[in-house]
C-alpha cells in the first residue's frame, strides 16, 4: 500500500505538472472509483483549471478553479500517471531505452524542470533514488541498465530476457513525451496508457493527460465541493501532520498520551493519533529512539518522548527524500530501485545485525502486526 512518503511523493510531482491546466474532457470505468455523476463531471470538472495538488495524511486533493475539489485515496494499489506528448515538454534526446519500476517515475527530455535530478544518475549506481524522481534513461550510463533490472523480480533474475522484454514494452512509448507515475510501482507507471488498471482518465486542453489506475479497484477519487473537504470523517478525525513545521514535540507527546493504556507502537499506528506513520515508519522510529514497541504509552518518559518526536520526524523526511517505500509484496512482484527500504535499520531486517550494538534484530508481533526491534537496544 502506498504509505504518506509514497502519497505526498505523487503530490509533490503533480503540483509542479498540472497546475495551471485545463481539463477537457473525463472518462471512468468503474463508478465505485469514481462514483460521481456525468452531471457533476459537466459541471464541476470539465472546463475547470487546476489550482493545487495538497495531500493530507494519506489523501490527496486536487483543487479546482470551480471550488470543487478532486479527492483521492489510491488505497492499495492506486497509482497516478500524468503522460503529456507535447513537443515543448521534451526533447527530442530523450529516450525509453528503459524506465524504474519504482514508486515514483518521470520521464522527461527537459533537464531544467526541477523533476530530473542531475545527481540521479550518479546515485543509480548505488540503487538510490533521488527525491522519488527517476533520472531520464538517457542520463544512465549503459552498465547501470542491467543494475535496474537487478532490482526487479524476487532473486537474481536480472536477464537478458527481462532487459529485452521491458525494452518492447515500452516501445510503445513516445520518444517525445513527459511522464511522472506514482503510487503502487507496476508496469503501468511505464507502459501504454490507458491499460486495463486505468479508471479515470482526465484529458486537459494541452491533450496531456492524467490516469489513475487501480487494478484492485479499492482506491476512489471523488468530486466535491472544496469546503466540504475537511468535514470528511476521515478529514476530521485524522491527527496532525508529523511534518508540519508547526507540530512541536509537547504536541507529539500530549496526543499519544490521550492513549497511556496501550502500546506505544498501537499508539504510532493510530492515526487519530497521528497521521501518517505506518509499519514501517514505527518500528524505524522505535529502534532510533531505542524504545519497546510493547512498552504502554504512559510508561514513555519525557525524555523518549522528545526522541521518538525527532526519529519520528527524521525517518519520515528520509522516506519522502527517497520516494517512499514499497511493500515487499510490490518488491517481490515488480522489483524496485532504491527506496527507504534502502535505509531502513530494523524493518524486515530480522536475521541481520543492529548497526548500533551488532545484535540479532528479530521479527516479534505487537499491536496484530510484524513488529521488528533489537532486544539489546529496546528492552522492556
Ligand atoms: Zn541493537
Amino acid at each position: 500500500m502506498p504509505e504518506l512518503p509514497e502519497v505526498e511523493t505523487v503530490r509533490r510531482g503533480l503540483n509542479k505538472l498540472i497546475v495551471g491546466l485545463k481539463i477537457k474532457q473525463v472518462s471512468s470505468d468503474n463508478p465505485r472509483s469514481f462514483p460521481n455523476s456525468e452531471n457533476d463531471v459537466r459541471l464541476f470538472l470539465v472546463g475547470a483549471s487546476i489550482k493545487a495538488v495538497r495531500r493530507r495524511a494519506k489523501v490527496l486533493m486536487i483543487d479546482l478553479s470551480t471550488n470543487y475539489t478532486l479527492v483521492i485515496h489510491l488505497k492499495m494499489t492506486g497509482q497516478l500517471v500524468f503522460v503529456s506528448h507535447h513537443s515543448d515538454r521534451s526533447a527530442s534526446s530523450a529516450s525509453h531505452a528503459d524506465a524504474p519500476h519504482t514508486g515514483a517515475t518521470v520521464e522527461s527530455g527537459r533537464s531544467n524542470d526541477g523533476l530530473v535530478e542531475s545527481t540521479a544518475a550518479k546515485n543509480m549506481s548505488q540503487g538510490v533514488m533521488v527525491g522519488g524522481v527517476a533520472p531520464t534513461f538517457t542520463d544512465i550510463p549503459k552498465d547501470d541498465e542491467r543494475k535496474v533490472g537487478a532490482n526487479r523480480p524476487a532473486g537474481p533474475a536480472s536477464t537478458e530476457t527481462d532487459v529485452q522484454r521491458d525494452e518492447q514494452k515500452n516501445a510503445t512509448v513516445s520518444a517525445n513525451e513527459t511522464r511522472f507515475g506514482a503510487g503502487h510501482p507496476n508496469d503501468s507507471l511505464i507502459g501504454k496508457l490507458p491499460d486495463k488498471s486505468t479508471r479515470v482518465k482526465i484529458n486537459f486542453s494541452d491533450e496531456a493527460n492524467l490516469f489513475f489506475n487501480d487494478q484492485r479497484k479499492f482506491g476512489w477519487m471523488k468530486l466535491m465541493p472544496t469546503a466540504e473537504v475537511s468535514n470528511i470523517d476521515f478529514m476530521r478525525k485524522v491527527g496532525p501532520e508529523p511534518l508540519e513545521s508547526n507540530f512541536s514535540p509537547e504536541q507529539f507527546q500530549q496526543r499519544f498520551l490521550r492513549r497511556a493504556r496501550t502500546t506505544i507502537k498501537a499508539a504510532l499506528l493510530d492515526q487519530t493519533v497521528i497521521a501518517g506513520i505506518g509499519n514501517i515508519y514505527a518500528d524505524e522510529s522505535l529502534w532510533m529512539s531505542q524504545v519497546h514497541p510493547s512498552r504502554l504509552v504512559g510508561s514513555i518518559t519525557d525524555k523518549e518522548f522528545d526522541s521518538l518526536y525527532h526519529s519520528v520526524r527524521d525517518v519520515m523526511s528520509l522516506s519522502i527524500e527517497k520516494g517512499g517505500s514499497t511493500d515487499r509484496n510490490y518488491v517481490d512482484a515488480e522489483g524496485k530501485r532504491g527506496s527507504y527500504m534502502d535505509f531502513a535499520n530494523v524493518f524486515r531486517r530480522e536475521g541481520q545485525a543492529c548497526s548500533r550494538c551488532g545484535n540479532e534484530i528479530i521479527k516479534t508481533r505487537v499491536a496484530g502486526r510484524g513488529t521488528h526491534i533489537c532486544p539489546i537496544c529496546q528492552v522492556l
